[in-house]
């Protein structure tokens, strides 16, 4: 099974794409010269369908993972969009510089991170990772464009977050954010019901730069949506024995096959989240941690998606206004009471959005679900879950979306028509597509 998390929702297997990495934008220029359709595409970490093409050509940006420039006095990072961010840090974290904004994995490349405007455990004060972009350069089928947020901001906006269908990113500035060790200072609370967990993590936004939830969706009654949060600041070295500053480990462990496809089932994963609850602490503060452990958990175990089996599983995550907070109660209620398995839930904060056309975030509150396929319920579930983020009014993430519609995104992300005359700009004959993109009418007509 590839590394790679292609998902598909129903439907049939797509018409191959071809796939090439280009080294340099006479290559990317070459491409648009077939007049075929394109995609960019990183380390394929997206969980559904952006960055395939069927029967078109896909643009692989590995090649272009040179560090151009880094200042380590500065901060300020240039390099090729294909570096990932787990190579970034190994360079970068020695010299005292972390990234602004990190996702849940370190296998993801700048051009993705740019793509899909990702967010990570500081949101609510740090913002999405566009924003701290200073510079990207761009090759579209009108010319090759090397923006800042101030020189096109058009461009720049509908490009991050742009979910790659404004053109192929070749290169990206990022400011990044100044650390004294490898480590962070950790506080966990176990608490027993969704209303606590709420509360805390609400309190959080003004006490904590990181903060997250682990929500247990499998318990019902008084106890619904119980969880752990963790709460984390970078470890200062006065704060240490014996302070460190290395790059992130290496990953330990391999999945060595697909496991059973019914292992991951209700009664498996209750008996999961029940002992995963009983082992946190109930209270402990500033637990060291390494960067690893805290950011990037899942990066220590390889090929972890083989743990749900072939038939894989859907990711879903929504976020919604702080006015609508009811509506992740009804959520998570929903799901409990459905018995369709979720493995893992995260609930996070979100502080105010970039100005990204597409971008994802939004003030309020974003969960995350794991669900195995395999319930005949679970297209019905998600598909209510859907209409209550569309009541809140509330939006998915393209970047984890496999099923959703054209009429839907609409109304999740009102500014699609904004998106596609800056696209016209740039790529007035549509050469920039994705399965995402055709399944979600982003296309102009
Ligand atoms: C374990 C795990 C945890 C995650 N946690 C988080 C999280 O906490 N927060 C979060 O926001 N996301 C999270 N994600 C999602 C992930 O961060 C995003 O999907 C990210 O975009 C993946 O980057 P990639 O390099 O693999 O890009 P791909 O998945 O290959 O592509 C993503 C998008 O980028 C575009 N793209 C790629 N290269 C280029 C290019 N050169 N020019 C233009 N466009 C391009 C593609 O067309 C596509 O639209 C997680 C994913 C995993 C697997």
């Amino acid at each position: 099974m590839s590394k790679e998390l292609l998902t598909g929702w129903g439907r049939t297997a797509p018409a191959r794409a071809e796939r090439r990495s280009p080294s340099s934008v006479d290559d990317v220029q070459a491409a648009f010269a077939e007049r075929r359709p394109v995609i960019g595409r990183g380390l394929g970490r997206s969980y559904g369908d952006p960055a395939q093409v069927s029967g078109g050509l896909v643009l692989d940006n590995r090649a272009l993972s040179e560090v151009h420039h880094f200042d380590a006095t500065t901060g300020i990072i240039t390099a090729g969009a294909g570096l990932s961010l787990d190579d970034l840090l190994r360079i970068t974290m020695p010299a005292g510089w972390f990234v602004p904004v990190t996702p849940g994995t370190r296998q993801v490349t700048l051009a993705g991170a740019v793509a899909a405007d990702v967010h990570g455990k500081n949101h609510h004060v740090d913002g999405s990772f566009g924003q701290h972009v200073l510079r990207l350069t761009m090759v579209t089928p009108s010319g090759v464009f090397e923006i800042t947020p101030s020189s096109d901001p058009d461009l720049f906006w509908a490009t991050v977050g742009g979910m790659g269908l404004t053109g192929f990113i070749t290169q990206v500035t990022v400011q990044l954010i100044a650390i004294e060790t490898d480590k962070v200072l950790v506080d966990t609370r176990r608490l027993n019901s969704l209303d606590e967990v709420m509360r805390e993590l609400k309190e959080s936004d003004a006490t904590h730069r990181y903060s997250v939830a682990w929500v247990d969706c499998m318990t019902t009654g008084r106890h619904m949506g119980r969880g752990i949060i963790t709460r984390g600041e970078h470890a200062r070295v006065s704060d240490l024995d014996s302070p460190s500053l290395t790059g992130p480990s290496v990953a330990k462990l391999t999945v060595p096959f697909d496991a059973p496809s019914g292992l991951l089932n209700p009664l498996s994963i209750k008996i999961f989240n029940e002992a995963w609850f009983r082992v946190a602490p109930v209270h402990k503060d500033r637990q060291v941690q390494s960067i690893s452990t805290f950011f990037h958990p899942l990066d220590g175990i390889n090929d972890w998606n083989r743990l749900y089996g072939r038939r894989g599983f859907v990711q879903y995550q929504f976020a919604v206004p702080d006015s609508a907070s009811e509506m992740v109660v009804t959520a998570i209620d929903q799901l409990s009471a459905s018995k369709v398995p979720s493995f893992l839930a995260v609930l996070k904060r979100f502080g105010p959005g970039s100005p990204g056309h597409l971008s994802f975030p939004m003030a309020g509150w974003t969960l995350a679900l794991d669900l195995p396929v395999g319930p005949a319920a679970l297209p019905r579930v998600l598909d209510e879950l859907d209409e209550l983020v569309l009541g809140a009014g509330g939006r998915l993430y393209l970047a984890k979306d496999a099923r959703l519609d054209g009429r839907h995104l609409r109304a999740m992300y009102p500014r699609v028509d904004e998106f596609l005359s800056v696209k016209a700009r740039v790529d007035p004959e549509n050469l920039f597509t994705s399965d995402l993109a055709r399944r979600l009418d982003l296309i102009r007509k």
